[in-house]
């Protein structure tokens, strides 16, 4: 029977799946022996579910600013504000999509993420 380390956590960064082998979660260490990555490969439920609560909570809030579409996806790293779009409909939130093709903007917002993008 395998020990259990209800202290330890996976070894990759933001994960926190129960502790299994080697140092990681179950999905981490099947990876690294599959991949010898524990990064490697698809990812996995847990990610895609933190993905989809990150892009989601940052479209929201870009919203209360009036910022477009356009602009957040470029935040978000997507080339195409129709992916942002397909993928709020897959996730169950058309509300969103719809919100999030609108093409108004506060004109200082933009200047800020200029200005952040110039320095960064
Ligand atoms: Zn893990």
């Amino acid at each position: 029977m395998r020990k259990q380390h209800p202290d330890r956590a996976c070894g990759v960064t933001g994960c926190k799946q129960k502790y299994d082998a080697g140092g990681y979660c179950n999905a981490h260490y099947q990876r690294l022996r599959k991949y010898g990555d524990p990064r490697a490969g698809k990812p996995t439920l847990q990610e895609l579910a933190e993905r989809r609560a990150y892009v989601i909570g940052e479209i929201e809030w870009f919203k209360t600013f009036g910022v477009s579409g356009e602009l957040i996806a470029r935040e978000l790293g997507y080339t195409k504000v129709e992916s942002v779009r397909d993928l709020l409909h897959r996730w169950g939130r058309p509300d969103l999509a719809e919100l999030f093709m609108d093409r108004q903007e506060e004109n200082w917002f933009r200047q800020w993420l200029d200005g952040k993008h110039r320095v960064a």
